[in-house]
Order: C-alpha cells, then structure tokens, then sequence
C-alpha cells in the first residue's frame, strides 16, 4: 500500500488538451444543419472548455465559441479556458446571456439545445424570448457520443481513480472483520480515498450486507457486518472530474453452499463479459455473454440490471452494455462490467471491473483481488 499510495501522489498527470474537440462536434453540428448549439450540461462545458463552474453556458457556432459565466467566475473561467488550450472567448455578465447569446448566434438560422439538459420552462423562456425567430433543434447526445473515446490524459485520470479505490479498499480491508456497521466501514473507505488524493466519491458508497446485498442500490446503514454475511461494496473516486467504478463482493466467516456458488458463478460471469469486450462489439453482445453464465446457473431472474456502463466525467454514461443496447464499443469507450445475483434469502454478489476498450480486448483499470476473504 505505501510504495501505490506514493506513486498516487507523486505522479504527475498529464496534462488535458481540449484542442480539437470543438471542430469534432463542428463536423457533426454541419451534418446535422445545424448553424449553433447551446450547451447547457456541465460535463459537456467542461470537456469542451475545461471549465467547472457550476452555472454557465458554452455556445458553438461554426467559428466562434464562447463561455458565459457570471462574476463569481472571472478569475477560474479564464485561468481554467488557458490551462486546456480552450479556443474560446469568455463572456461575464449576471444579467445580459440573452443579449450576449443573440448577438453570438445572429447569423444562424438553426440552433440546436441539448434537450437531455434544459429544463422545460428554461425551453419555453429560449423559445419566445431568446430564439423567438430561429429555429430551434433538439439534440441528444452530440457531445456524450465524442466523449466516449477518452484520450490519453482522460484515461490517466481514470486510472489514477481506480489505483486509489484499489489502494483505499486494500488499507482498509481488514477491518471488515471487526464486525464495522455499514456506515461506518463506508466511512472510513470514504475517507481513505480522500487521503489518497481523490477529490470527492463518484457516488454514495455502497457497503450491503447480509439481506441488504440483494438491493442492487442499497444505501450504507447501521447494520453490522456479521459471520454468514456477503458483503456488497461498490465504490468510486474522482481525480481531476473523472470516476471510477468497481464492486468487489467479500464474505464474513463461513458463509452457505449457495452463497459460494453465487460467488463462483458472478466471477465467472464478469471473465465471460470481460472476454467479450472489444472494439467493435454490441453493448448488447457483452451483456449476453455475460448473462449466459448466470442464465446457466439458473439465476436468470436473479440479476436484475444492465451489465456495463461507460464512465468518464459522468459516472454514467455512453456507451450502455445491456440487452437493449444499441450502442458499438469503439476503442478508447471505458466501460464497467458489472454482473450480479440478488437472492433475497442469502444476500448479493456483484463483481465489477472498469477497463479502457482497445482494439483486440481491453485493458483492466481495477486490480483489488476478487477473493472475498475480507
Ligand atoms: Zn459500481
Ligand atoms: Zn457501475
């Protein structure tokens, strides 16, 4: 743990470039006709101009692109726009977006909202008062979709995520033996990647013991880890805005026949999913193989959810690896693989590993063992 606990600190990362993705989605805003997009969800600001404010717009025209943001964000817009080569002007006001946004967008006929990402009233005020004679597009997903092939510097930042919820897990291990109520032992893996430089949880920390594992979502409460438990614990870390993801299931003492062979038969499946990935491949694909295994074992009904999801500056996002996917893993998607058996009676495994898609496999990000003793 201290020689990765070092390395966690004292590498340095490479720096992020947003160079070149504007003219990616300019290429897309040209075959969709549209003249301008108003980009309103966080994330997709932050990838195109790195900034992480939490109130502003970014606006794309086919030769401008520009930031507004109010008072509160002068110095961090600037200084966050030049870390990352952003080519964009910045835009201050607390009062005057719609004067800015119009004179921004005057020669475009056609604009496209993000409409996974404006609110309906938001909708109404851009339809009657700032676009009142242009028109307006919905678009889903323009920007999500070229986010999915991280680059070098995005996946640095994944790594480092997964290597802290690697070493967090494996400092705090052994207290899973000293009977710690959920919380508690969540607690102290929050706190634990915390020290090991991560800025915040990708989401709540899931520790679901005993009865509490057969909830895919369960939240850490004061039940106490006890002899014949298996123990859920799914967890995440952000380093520099990106996630991790992983779940590792362990058992408290001796545990039942049944839930050894869910133990047998969940890693199984994640090695079958993990084998199947590739570029190339459905979404739809990697969920079946890893269905399969479980479907043998006859717990078809017993894994209630998808099998994968992308993870970047979201914890959720494109690509999906489930039945009804449609999408195609392309190289650079990282994706989790995360198959699972909810049995009411005897508890929950789920294993989950993250990996960066390459063109023949994939690369593993999480390396905590898959043992379950604690
Ligand atoms: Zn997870
Ligand atoms: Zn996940």
């Amino acid at each position: 743990m201290t020689i990765a606990a070092a390395d966690l600190h004292s590498t340095e990362l490479p720096t992020i470039s947003v160079e070149g993705r504007v003219a990616r989605l300019r290429e897309i805003l040209g075959q969709q006709s549209l003249d301008a997009l108003v980009v309103s969800a966080s994330s997709n600001i932050r990838w195109l101009s790195g900034f992480t404010g939490s109130s502003g717009l970014l606006v794309v025209t086919c030769d401008d692109m520009v930031l507004i943001t109010d008072g509160r964000y002068t110095d961090q817009a600037a200084e966050q726009l030049a870390a990352v080569g952003a080519p964009a002007r910045l835009e201050i006001t607390a009062t005057a977006q719609c004067e800015i946004v119009q004179a921004i967008t005057a020669s475009a006929s056609t604009v496209g909202l993000e409409a996974d990402h404006i609110t309906w009233s938001t909708h109404q005020r851009y339809a009657n008062e700032w676009f009142a004679d242009r028109q307006l597009t919905p678009t889903v997903g323009l920007i999500e979709k070229l986010r999915r092939r991280k680059d070098d510097a995005e996946i640095a930042r994944i790594q480092r995520a997964a290597s802290i919820a690697d070493a967090s897990l494996n400092a705090v291990r052994s207290r899973l033996n000293d009977s710690p109520t959920e919380s508690e032992f969540a607690g102290e893996l929050d706190a634990m990647m915390r020290k090991l430089g991560a800025s915040g949880n990708s989401f709540e920390t899931i520790v679901a013991s005993g009865p509490n594992g057969a909830k895919p979502h369960a939240r850490p409460g004061d039940r106490r880890l006890q002899p014949g438990d298996l123990v859920v614990l799914d967890f995440g870390c952000v380093v520099d805005g990106y996630c991790s993801d992983m779940t590792r299931t362990v058992a408290i003492g001796d545990i039942d026949h049944t839930q050894v062979r869910m133990l047998k038969v969940v890693t199984a499946a994640n090695a079958a999913g993990l084998a199947a990935v590739r570029a190339g491949v459905a979404g739809s694909e990697v969920d079946a193989a890893a269905r399969v295994v479980l479907a043998d074992a006859g717990w078809s009904e017993a894994f209630s959810h998808g099998t994968g999801h992308g993870v970047g500056l979201d914890i959720h996002e494109a690509p999906r690896l489930g039945a009804t996917s449609a999408d195609i893993l392309e190289y650079g998607d990282v994706v989790t693989v995360e198959p699972g058996v909810y049995l009411p009676a005897h508890g929950g495994v789920r294993i989950e590993d993250l990996v960066v898609v390459t063109k023949d496999g994939c690369r593993v990000l999480s390396h905590t063992t898959k043992s379950p003793t604690p």
